[in-house]
């Protein structure tokens, strides 16, 4: 990346409780995707600075790990409390830094907080399993102990909410965290490591490493590093589980995403479009649980879609994510934009019909800024690149199916798994649906169904490399190691030796 900027704000490092550059020897843009003005300039770390950070928090694992889980979760009431005093400042940098609305940065906030919320309940979590004379005076005891140093490494589409998937939990259960945020909205894990301090949170136990691919791969590689958790596109969250798991590691790596929304025609169709509108043009389609592909099942249903679809485009109000009323803001990057708009034209190609072109909508006043508007294709088929490849942008994508059974196989067929929804007035319909749908995070007439923090967040086939989903009870199984103790202490037993295998006959 090019420096050529007169942006002054440096975005760094947080390590051992301080903001540090470690001497930073390069640093990559900062936009304000509704300006396209370079608005600050991050580090961008290198093995040496990864090195640093994890020695940082190998060194504060001991004392860390033998806090008990209640003073530790002290802690996080407190961290809970000063996000909360800092939401509005908290949302206004996510803003300005990926450009979504502000109730919706507010709104990813909220759901990373019900993380911290889960995570101070983490006495409960860890009580462990006792059973009492599991032969003659002898018990069995088995524990959840922390890991160690464990790393995150987050997109740029949710710099509050994805972090905080991770650490809370991760620090709860007793380990110590280095952070890789995105390079494209870096500053928000520094400002949450900083309220985890003011919050009491001893130095070392929280750090942030600023990069690219240099600082991930030497995580991914460090010897002291025990667990990654992982989120971003597919094919890095691929080479991530590859290269970590080669290096020994615990990996829960959770990749992209094409959520396909089915529409009965039994559906409310009211509520489906409004459902329609949100999950798929919200935060300019740049969402892992965004609907990126609508199903209706017969052309009636499709073309009522349709048409009301039209309509509620022709009123979707797009705009710099600061000012009251819009509802969808700029895309990322300048790069990004230009891809998603690309794609338009390689759907027009293949032949799928393009009936809202969001490159026709005019910005004035904010030329500069990296909009589009939200488009529509119909008539899209399975073989075409717009519906196989992941388009992260405000692009809805309808194919028709004449029947369920149709529908259900198009969403077993393809080769995300993540989310999916249906619509239907039809109990027996949905149930058959939830049954037999390949994808993790199923909605039934909801269409963005994220998981709640105290259940876990993850999807199937190329959504997730690794064993574990995020959060709730499988954060908790992922940041700890099982331990089972067989005791028995002396007594007047008389013990003899024995030579077959103990059967506590
Ligand atoms: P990305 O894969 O480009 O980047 C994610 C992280 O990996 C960043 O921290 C980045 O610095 C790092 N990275 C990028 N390229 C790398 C490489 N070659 N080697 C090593 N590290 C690399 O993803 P993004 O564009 O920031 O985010 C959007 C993607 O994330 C979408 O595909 C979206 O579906 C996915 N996502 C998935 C979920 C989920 O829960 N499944 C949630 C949010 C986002």
């Amino acid at each position: 990346m090019t420096t050529t900027t007169t942006a002054t704000v440096h975005i760094d490092h947080y390590i051992d409780g301080r903001v540090d550059d470690l001497d930073a020897e390069t640093r990559g843009e900062v936009y304000n995707p509704a300006t396209g003005q370079v608005t600050g300039l991050v580090a961008l770390g290198t093995t040496k600075d990864v090195d640093e950070a994890v020695r940082v928090a190998a060194t504060a694992f001991e004392a860390w790990a033998a806090t008990p889980p209640h003073i530790r979760a002290r802690i996080l009431f407190r961290f809970r409390d000063l996000v909360e005093r800092d939401i509005d400042r908290l949302s206004a940098i996510i803003t300005a830094e990926h450009g979504k609305v502000l109730s919706d940065a507010r709104g990813e906030v909220v759901r990373g907080l019900e993380v911290v919320e889960f995570a101070c309940g983490i006495p409960q979590q860890l009580k462990g399993e006792f059973s009492e004379n599991v032969s003659r005076a002898v018990d069995a005891v088995s524990l959840r102990q922390p890991l160690g140093v464990v790393a995150g490494i987050s997109p740029f589409n949710f710099p509050a909410m994805v972090p905080m998937w991770m650490f809370p939990v991760a620090l709860a259960c007793g380990n110590t965290f280095v952070m890789k945020p995105s390079e494209k909205d870096p500053t928000l894990s520094v400002e949450l490591a900083k309220l985890l301090t003011e919050a009491g949170l001893p130095k070392g136990v929280f750090n942030v490493v600023q990069g690219d691919r240099t600082a991930v791969d030497a995580l991914l590689a460090h010897a002291d590093v025990e667990a990654v958790s992982f989120v971003g596109s597919t094919p890095v969250a691929e080479y991530v589980h590859r290269t970590a798991t080669a290096h020994g590691k615990r990996v829960q790596a959770l990749g992209g995403a094409k959520n396909h929304m089915v529409v009965m025609p039994d559906a409310d169709l009211d509520q489906a479009v409004a459902a329609l509108m949100g999950a798929a043009y919200g935060s300019a389609g740049e969402r892992c649980m965004a609907i990126s592909v609508v199903v209706p099942v017969g052309d009636d249903t499709a073309d009522a879609l349709r048409e009301r679809l039209v309509t509620a485009l022709a009123d979707l109000k797009v705009g710099p994510g600061t000012q009251d009323q819009v509802e969808m803001g700029p895309l990322v990057t300048k790069a990004h934009r230009d891809k998603v708009a690309h794609y338009l034209a390689v759907g027009v190609d293949a032949g799928a019909e393009l009936v809202v072109d969001g490159r026709r909508n005019q910005f004035p006043g904010h030329e500069g800024g990296f909009f589009l508007g939200g488009s529509l294709f119909d008539h899209v088929t399975p073989d075409m690149r717009i519906y196989r490849e992941e388009i992260f942008g405000p692009v809805l994508a309808m194919v028709r199916a004449q029947s369920f059974a149709e529908a259900l196989q198009l969403v077993n067929d393809h080769e995300f798994g993540n989310g999916t929804a249906i619509f239907t007035a039809d109990g027996n319909t949905a149930r058959t649906f939830l049954t037999k749908v390949k994808a993790g995070m199923v909605g039934i007439n909801v269409p963005i169904p994220v998981p709640m923090a105290f259940h876990s967040f993850g999807g199937w086939k190329r959504s997730l490399f690794g064993d574990h989903h995020i959060h709730g009870p499988e954060g908790v199984r992922f940041y700890t190691r099982y331990k089972t103790a067989t005791t028995r202490w002396p007594d007047d037993t008389k013990v003899r030796a024995e030579y077959s295998m103990p059967t506590h006959g």
